[in-house]
């Protein structure tokens, strides 16, 4: 492939709305046989609602809004945007500590709060009550260095362009599959949605990079398609790094390819504007 043919593939990405890194992105996406998505943020909106609040017994609906909107509001994470809007000015924390795929934590009123999924919670050393096993949506634990106290769950909707994305793909000889830290019901109800069959449920960020890993050992080509910084180091580890436009930083630095538009259809375009690059050089 010489790179002046390339870079009219590079150009004609421009218009498609994906910004493209390098000829080099291209030429490595052509032979893409698998392709991962994160889920919130990339197959979902991102733009979360809270489904309810439960605040365990001694401590109200309004402190446990209240707490966790403080600890969440330096957070970039979409959980934690949902929560931090829901009161009008977050109280003030220091030492606030994000941990990717896991949650945060930070002190105010002189104790820590501690906002995350179960793992991230139980390592405290607080046992979490069983959930209603109907419940589909992310659930944020909320503990002290004492005790619980609560959760909130929240929840996103699925991209209207998820599923006839997912579906061209599958129709050019591609596997799709679902990497998500949150946890196994809300990440297989969402890929039921649009139809991926392979869900790997609450991986951390070197999890997600371990399945890429994985993939690869089986000697397949893997895009990574994500947002967030827990998806950063599985696109800079993937074949062809994908980062929404609508990404963190850290997964747009760590990409091949930003996708300007919201719909995931840019992704498959990138896929196809590959081939056809390659197509018109050899
Ligand atoms: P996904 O892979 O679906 O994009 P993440 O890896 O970002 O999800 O997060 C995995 C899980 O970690 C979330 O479902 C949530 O339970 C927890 N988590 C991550 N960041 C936060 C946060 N800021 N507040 C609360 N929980 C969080
Ligand atoms: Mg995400």
């Amino acid at each position: 492939a010489t790179p002046s043919a390339l870079m009219v593939g590079t150009g004609r990405g421009a218009q498609l709305g994906t910004v493209i890194r390098g000829p080099q992105a291209l030429e490595r996406a052509r032979r893409v046989e698998t392709i991962a998505f994160d889920k919130t943020g990339t197959l979902t909106t991102g733009r979360m609602d809270i489904v309810s609040v439960e605040p365990a017994e001694g401590v109200t609906a309004d402190e446990l809004i209240r707490l966790v909107a403080a600890v969440e509001a330096p957070s970039e994470h979409p959980i934690a945007q949902a929560i931090a809007a829901a009161v009008e000015t977050p109280e003030p924390v220091t030492d606030f500590v994000a941990v990717p795929g896991r949650g945060v934590r930070a002190t105010l009123g002189g104790r820590t709060v501690h906002a995350g999924n179960a793992s991230f919670v139980e390592g405290l050393g607080h046992a979490i009550p069983a959930a209603g096993n109907d419940l589909v949506g992310s659930v944020v634990h909320v503990a002290d260095d004492e005790r619980l106290l609560g959760r909130i769950v929240v929840a996103d909707t699925v991209k209207p362009s998820a599923a006839a994305a997912v579906a061209e793909l599958k129709r050019l000889g591609i596997t799709p599959v679902l990497l998500s830290g949150d946890n196994e019901r809300t990440a297989r109800a969402v890929a039921a949605e649009v139809g991926i069959d392979d869900v790997r449920a609450g991986v951390t960020p070197e999890g997600k990079v371990a399945v890429v890993k994985e993939l690869q050992a089986q000697g397949r080509r893997v895009a990574m398609v994500g947002d967030g910084v827990n998806d950063a180091a599985a696109i800079a580890t993937a074949d062809l790094g994908i980062a929404m436009g609508t990404g963190t930083d850290a997964a747009i630095a760590a990409g091949d390819i930003t996708l300007m538009r919201h719909d995931l259809m840019a992704a498959v375009d990138a896929v196809r504007l590959s081939r056809a690059t390659l197509r018109t050089i050899v």
